[in-house]
């Protein structure tokens, strides 16, 4: 399915938008097709650089909106550039519509809500640490494929984007999809990459951080015992961990996360991704 379609008259070339209307939290993907051998490309949309990979007869970048995204247009831009010098500009835009999120009343031990000073600190900068490995993008594209759900059951996981209330007091967005599983379950890593975090946060709990490369992270939270370590390469359905109730949760469950660059986006999007191979 596209929906968008943008062709140079003088070439060729042609790019794709897989899907040209998106709403917060969806991930979508730019397919620009007949790029010449050798050319360089680069892409950003709404200023934001697009990470391309080479896919079926071109260049491919997956674009992710973050849950807080208003709703209106994003333009994109494309840049071709051949290996005679002849450059090739692109250029589009994404429709946002908007997108409705509970909100979810929670009750948690006061420990757990009222911080005092020093975790408060602890909280604070494990979540800035997080930030800046999101940042990090390896140049090369470590998935193949269709992405796996993290944990057996056929449950679409809820929570997405709710707005939290805890304890009375309002939160950040809850930015993971929480699947139901039984204490100890087996967790797969739901598509290729490199391990890159392995720790035990306060919120989190006991995590692991997978790198995709270009710019795609997942992160698996609340786990029982994680059975990878920094740095390890993974495949698709390798098992990494086993779910558990470490962290702030109010039991056992996979809260399964994605980040694309900056942006939070909804884990069941990049389930529902169509990139083939
Ligand atoms: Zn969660």
């Amino acid at each position: 399915m596209f929906l968008s379609l943008s062709t140079h008259a003088a070439a060729a070339i042609r790019v794709e938008v897989h899907a040209s209307r998106l709403t917060p939290g969806d991930v979508g993907w730019l397919h620009v097709r007949g790029v010449p051998a050798r050319a360089m490309i680069e892409g950003s949309i709404a200023g934001r650089p697009l990470h391309f990979f080479s896919y079926a007869d071109g260049q491919a970048a997956l674009l992710g909106l973050d849950l807080d995204t208003a709703a209106g247009t994003l333009p994109w831009t494309v840049e071709v550039v051949d290996a005679e010098d002849e450059r090739r500009v692109f250029r589009g835009a994404v429709d946002v519509g908007s997108r409705r999120f509970v909100v979810q009343r929670l009750t948690v031990p006061p420990s757990m809500s009222d911080l005092d000073p020093e975790t408060e600190r602890r909280a604070v900068a494990e979540s800035a640490k997080l930030r800046t490995l999101y940042r990090v993008v390896t140049p090369e594209r470590l998935w193949q494929g269709r992405f796996l759900r993290p944990v057996e059951g056929t449950d679409p996981g809820t929570g997405f984007g709710a707005r939290r209330v805890i304890n009375g007091q309002p939160r950040m967005p809850h930015s993971g999809l929480d699947f139901p599983a039984p204490l100890g379950a087996p967790i797969v890593a739901a598509n290729g990459g490199r391990v890159a975090l392995v720790a035990e946060y306060f919120f989190p709990g006991r995590l692991v951080v997978i790198d995709h490369g270009l710019g795609l992270y997942t992160l698996y939270f609340h786990l029982q015992s994680a059975s990878v370590v920094e740095d390890e390469l993974v495949e698709r359905g390798q098992r990494i961990g086993t779910v558990g109730a470490s962290g702030r949760v109010t039991g056992p469950h996979l809260h399964f996360g994605v980040q694309l660059g900056a942006a939070r986006v909804d884990p069941a999007a990049l389930l529902r991704l169509g990139v083939s191979h």
